[in-house]
């Protein structure tokens, strides 16, 4: 069995695993990196399956790790897109509320945007909206003029490219899939299904498997990673013009990142969704998949009955929404109103790794622990693809520190 040295191991080939690899590489060309991704592609899990928003950062709380990394994130992205031609356009997007009662919420928003230091928003009016889209319906609305969508794929094809081309002693190996991680005091073998590795120091980016590979590594995570399937549908080809761009409700402040929207994407019909139901497997993207071991994880965790019981009206909602097409064209019709059955088609699925602390609360930030000659990457949620250069840069500052890089 060939066993292969590197400096630093970054587990998931998945947008923050990438990022994080060509951020080491960058601050410190003579790194080994060696980037370990189990499927045959990378970005095949949530990074593959987003809506492939640029976010502006609008939404976040001031101060907290996701406003500054996804407002420097995005900018940093956009440039990376464009030096290095990946897809992507800034069109723009609108907020839109549709009854009084949102009307707080989204001026905290817009407010939390400005705090956040987001361009080009503006609070927009009714007629305003219908200038923008004119099949959306709302009482007062945000323009946001920084978002924009983006080839998430081909941002991670690209991150590949660079690192194996620029970097000859640094790789990206795919169909490796980690099982096993031994340590020693200078080293750690990384065992995986196609022989092992070691390296010296560790970082983990695996996504809805971030806990499980924390444990491996002997770094009690102190949360589970349940998964939630967002189903998506997508505009018949007769309905496309009823969307121009991106249409957002306002967010329902104790689930931010739940509400359907629609999202023109860049070489696809418009998507509309997702919604966000309990999955009984991690990396099940049907309606009927199931896994003993994810469920048996997810169900004997305290955490995860305490969500239930906090939030089950809410779940159970999005559970019928999820088996009801009338049901989910209801919700999208709230904010474009003259949509109909025939207007929307089932589309595809991802599923977001949720973190619950065992209190049943959803871990909102990113959450980032440093172990022995380790650093888990325990949190990555939305805008984590957004964010993705910010965050690498941030582990590269961390690696430096903790593993005394420099
Ligand atoms: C439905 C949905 C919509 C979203 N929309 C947006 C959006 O519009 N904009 C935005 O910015 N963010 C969005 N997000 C969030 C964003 O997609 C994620 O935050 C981001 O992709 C996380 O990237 P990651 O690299 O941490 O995880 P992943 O992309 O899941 O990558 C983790 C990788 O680790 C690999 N892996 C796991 N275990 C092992 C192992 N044992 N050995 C080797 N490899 C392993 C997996 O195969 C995977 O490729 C959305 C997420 C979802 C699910």
């Amino acid at each position: 069995m060939s066993i292969t040295q590197y400096d630093i191991t970054v587990i998931g080939g998945g947008i923050v695993g990438l990022a994080t690899a060509y951020k080491l590489n960058t601050h410190h060309p003579n790194l080994r990196v060696l980037v370990l991704e189990k499927e045959k592609s990378v970005a095949f899990h949530q990074t593959g399956r987003n809506s492939g928003v640029i976010h502006s950062g609008i939404y976040y709380k001031p101060g907290s790790y996701k406003a500054k990394n996804c407002v420097d994130g995005r900018r940093e992205l956009v440039q990376f897109a464009k030096e290095n031609n990946v897809a992507h356009d800034v069109c723009g997007k609108i907020i839109v509320a549709t009854h009084e009662s949102e009307l707080a919420h989204m001026n905290r928003v817009f407010e939390n945007g400005k705090k956040n230091g987001v361009e080009d928003i503006e609070l927009i009016n009714a007629q305003q909206i219908k200038e923008i889209e004119p099949f959306a319906t709302g009482i007062s609305g945000i323009r946001v003029g920084c978002t924009g969508i983006i080839d998430f794929v081909g941002i991670c094809e690209t991150l590949k490219s660079i690192i194996k081309s620029k970097y000859s002693q640094s790789g990206v190996k795919r169909e490796h899939e980690v099982i096993g991680i031994e340590k020693s005091s200078d080293f750690s073998t990384i065992i995986t299904n196609k022989g092992n590795f070691t390296s010296k120091y560790i970082v983990n980016c695996t996504g809805l498997q971030s806990d499980r590979i924390a444990k491996l590594d002997n770094t009690p995570p102190n949360m589970k990673i349940v998964g939630f399937r967002g189903d998506y549908y997508e505009l018949t080809p007769q309905a496309q013009h009823k969307v121009k761009h991106l249409i957002y409700p306002v967010p329902n402040p104790e689930f931010p990142f739940l509400g359907v929207h629609f999202t023109r994407m860049l070489n696809h019909p418009t998507e509309c969704g997702p919604n966000a139901v309990f999955v009984f497997k991690r990396e099940g993207y049907h309606k009927t998949d199931f896994n003993l071991t994810d469920t048996l994880d997810a169900l004997s965790y305290a955490g995860t009955w305490k969500l239930f019981a906090k939030h089950w009206r809410f779940g159970l909602d999005e559970y019928r929404r999820a088996f009801s097409k009338k049901l989910f064209l209801e919700r999208l019709q709230r904010l474009v109103p003259s949509l109909t059955m025939e207007d929307i088609v089932p589309g595809r699925a991802g599923v977001r790794a949720m973190a619950l602390d065992n209190a049943g609360n959803m871990i909102d930030d990113f959450k980032i622990v440093r172990s022995t000659n380790a650093l888990h990457v325990l949190n990555a949620p939305s805008p984590a693809a957004t964010a993705c250069l910010a965050i690498g840069k941030a582990v590269n500052d961390m690696a430096e520190e903790h593993f005394n890089l420099n």
